[in-house]
């Protein structure tokens, strides 16, 4: 696949996500993690790094790394090492970070997903370098109303696991459908609220770009991206600045930047720190992290179905298009949504194509989850059941959907398909005697339209078919008018 070049330049993009891990307790201690505390109040004598403590490892944020290892076919080490990031900032009292560096806990691994691309619809992997378990620092809070700064230790030690890829993203279309895609394994798999508002699932953006064929380009990086609007705003705007300097005549100086919503601009924050300047070395306070074969087994043994594993298995068993597979495994709700109808109404085509289709602009229209959709997937697999057994026409079976999500239908039999067909009057006219009647009567009223047809304008069957169906108030069957019309006219 060739790359999309931006005024004659490649894009290179690599991502590093904080995702903070669903424990209750923090990472080396037992004070809770819950969101929206008052300052200092969820901050133990570990997490103030009070002399004398000492860190222990909460298990349950290395199963949560185990299990993301697992989701994205990674190699789970079975020794990796805690090491310290030395630096000095108000929130962060150690003076040190405890994360690791040399060797991970998880190792490579990919993250592939569906890309538009034009009219084509096309797979792009993305490859993992590894994902590390580290501790969040805290808070600055600049009251400046009151001209002073604070500092709040409730995230000081909150578990996270930063995912780092290989710099494999070619535009913003890639990196965020990278984010979305990494996002809803996450959240998927449990590990993570994937709350982005309150910071549970943070993007820093690696963005460089280069001449094709040349080597990689110094990059800047755009730190702490909390929406995917901004995402891609930022390195939009990241890479048309990057251009305009190079064109310039400027080098790239290796920068961290903010993006600025108001503006819709990035900033530098700092020149950017090489891992030098951090002075890594194993702390001394943890042994190694050592996960057992037999523990990843359990592991694994437990976790639910895989997005990947269920997409797979809905091509197989319902002979749908992998992207169709992809699509309605974008939540474990959408999932089990378009099972039940499948299973209900025998159509797995027509169910997916209803729930990617109405069902989805309907909710989107509406700022809706799919837990709340007003049309149950039962109700949805009637409705497909009537659209196959020739009852009501594609076209009918859209007000029918209507007429189910504003809750109409006879009072009694609200939301019953059936009687919902019968009020509206959207029944196909399967008689074939009383069709006949009408079609003999649009052939008679328009004899020059027959002529025309007879003469070999196959176009003239329009202005037939039109009247035909305006005179069955749009009951009648287009593939049954038109064999019938066949039949008449000899065609
Ligand atoms: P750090 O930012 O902590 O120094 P790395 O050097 O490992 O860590 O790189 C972090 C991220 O930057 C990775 O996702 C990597 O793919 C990406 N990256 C590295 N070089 C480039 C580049 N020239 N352009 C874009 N992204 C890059
Ligand atoms: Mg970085």
């Amino acid at each position: 696949m060739t790359a999309k070049l931006v005024q004659g330049y490649e894009v290179v993009i690599g991502f590093e996500t904080h995702t903070q891990l669903s424990t209750r307790s923090k990472i080396f201690s037992r004070a809770s993690v819950a969101f929206g505390a008052e300052p200092n109040t969820q901050a133990c004598a570990v997490d103030m790094a009070l002399p004398g403590t000492l860190p222990v490892m909460n298990m349950g944020a290395v199963e949560r790394a185990i299990e993301f290892g697992l989701a994205v076919n990674a190699h789970i080490a079975e020794r990796s090492i805690f090491a310290r990031k030395n630096y000095f900032y108000p929130d962060l009292p150690k003076g040190y970070q405890i994360s690791q560096f040399e060797i991970p806990v998880v190792q490579g691994g990919e993250v592939s997903f569906f890309l538009e691309e034009g009219k084509e619809t096309v797979r792009k992997t993305v490859r993992l370098e590894r994902a590390h378990l580290e501790e969040d620092a805290g808070k600055s809070l600049h009251e400046d109303f009151i001209g002073q700064s604070g500092i709040d230790l409730n995230r000081a030690g909150t578990p996270l696991l930063e995912i780092v890829t290989q710099p494999d993203m070619r535009s913003s279309d890639e990196a965020v459908a990278y984010a979305k895609e990494l996002h809803k394994i996450v959240t998927w798999v449990g590990i993570c609220d994937g709350n982005m508002q309150e910071g549970s699932f943070r993007c820093d953006a690696n963005v460089s770009v280069r001449k094709p064929g040349q080597p990689l380009g110094t990059r800047r990086e755009i730190k702490n991206l909390n929406s995917f609007k901004f995402m891609q705003q930022a390195i939009d705007y990241e890479v048309r600045w990057q251009i305009d300097q190079i064109e310039d005549g400027h080098a790239i100086q290796q920068a961290t930047v903010l993006f600025d919503p108001d503006t819709g601009e990035t900033r530098a924050m700092r020149t950017k720190e090489d891992a030098a300047d951090y002075r890594y070395f194993p702390d001394p306070d943890l042994p190694p992290l050592v996960i057992g074969r037999d523990w990843v087994e359990r592991v694994k043994g437990e976790m639910a179905e895989l997005p990947r594993v269920m997409a797979e298995r809905f091509v197989k068993d319902y002979a749908l298009p992998e992207y169709d597979a992809t699509q309605l495994t974008q939540s474990k709700a959408v999932a089990a949504y378009f099972e039940a109808t499948a299973k209900a109404c025998g159509q797995a085509k027509l169910a997916s194509n209803w729930i990617m289709g109405e069902v989805s602009r309907r909710l989107n229209v509406s700022e809706m989850g799919i837990e709340q959709a007003p049309v149950s997937a039962a109700q949805l697999a009637a409705l497909i059941g009537r659209i196959s057994d020739n009852t009501i026409s594609n076209n009918a079976a859209r007000q029918v959907f209507e007429g189910l999500w504003n809750k109409e239908g006879p009072s009694g039999s609200e939301g019953d398909v059936d009687a919902i067909i019968e009020a509206k009057g959207l029944k196909q006219m399967n008689d074939t005697g009383e069709l006949e009647k009408i079609i003999d009567e649009v052939l008679a009223a328009n004899p020059k339209n027959v002529e025309e047809f007879k003469a070999g304008n196959a176009k003239a069957l329009n202005g037939l078919v039109g009247p035909i169906m305006k005179a069955s108030k749009g009951k009648a069957n287009p593939g049954q008018v038109n064999a019938l019309l066949m039949k008449k006219l000899g065609g």
